[in-house]
């Protein structure tokens, strides 16, 4: 590999190394007086939507319930829907933003499946282009995201009144 630019993988090693099982960035983020800075596109009744602040991909969404539970099983239908809601919503405000060719849309349960955050269950919705995957080193963990964070944040925000829970 000749130029990988990805500062934020450096902050998720310090981040994992450090805060590890002190804080919980999505309850941070339901918190927050400043959405922007948590890159919370929206909190409703029961769920958040928030960007990932270490992509796999450019959009890489996270929607979480508001309450801090790691199980399915912890939720109420009431909670489970609203989560569906805005799963949903989210991928109809990704569509229309930055058109993607596709969406992988995941769960990690449990540190061993991956979980960076296990205490606080969430899914990952990353879209997917055509031919994103052509330099990605996936064995080495890292990828370029071609968009800056904020910017990516700025237009999805721009469209955000799609979103439902
Ligand atoms: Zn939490």
């Amino acid at each position: 590999m000749d130029i990988l630019w990805a500062p934020w993988r450096m902050k998720y090693i310090e981040y994992t190394k450090i805060e590890k099982s002190k804080t919980c960035f999505i309850c941070e983020a339901i918190a927050t007086k400043k959405p922007e800075e948590k890159l919370v596109l929206y909190k409703g009744r029961r769920s958040i939507l928030l960007m990932n602040l270490f992509p796999y991909n450019t959009g890489h969404l996270l929607a979480a319930p508001l309450r801090h539970v790691s199980s399915f099983n912890e939720l109420s239908k009431d909670d489970l829907l609203s989560l569906q809601l805005l799963l949903r919503s989210a991928i109809n405000l990704l569509e229309k933003t930055l058109n993607p060719d596709g969406f992988n849309i995941g769960i990690n349960l449990g540190r061993t499946a991956g979980a960076g955050l296990e205490e606080h269950l969430h899914i990952h919705i990353v879209p997917r282009w055509n031919g994103d995957t052509n330099f990605m080193p996936v064995i080495m963990n890292t990828k370029v995201i071609p968009e800056a964070l904020q910017d990516t944040f700025r237009k999805l925000r721009a469209g955000c009144s799609i979103l439902e829970d």
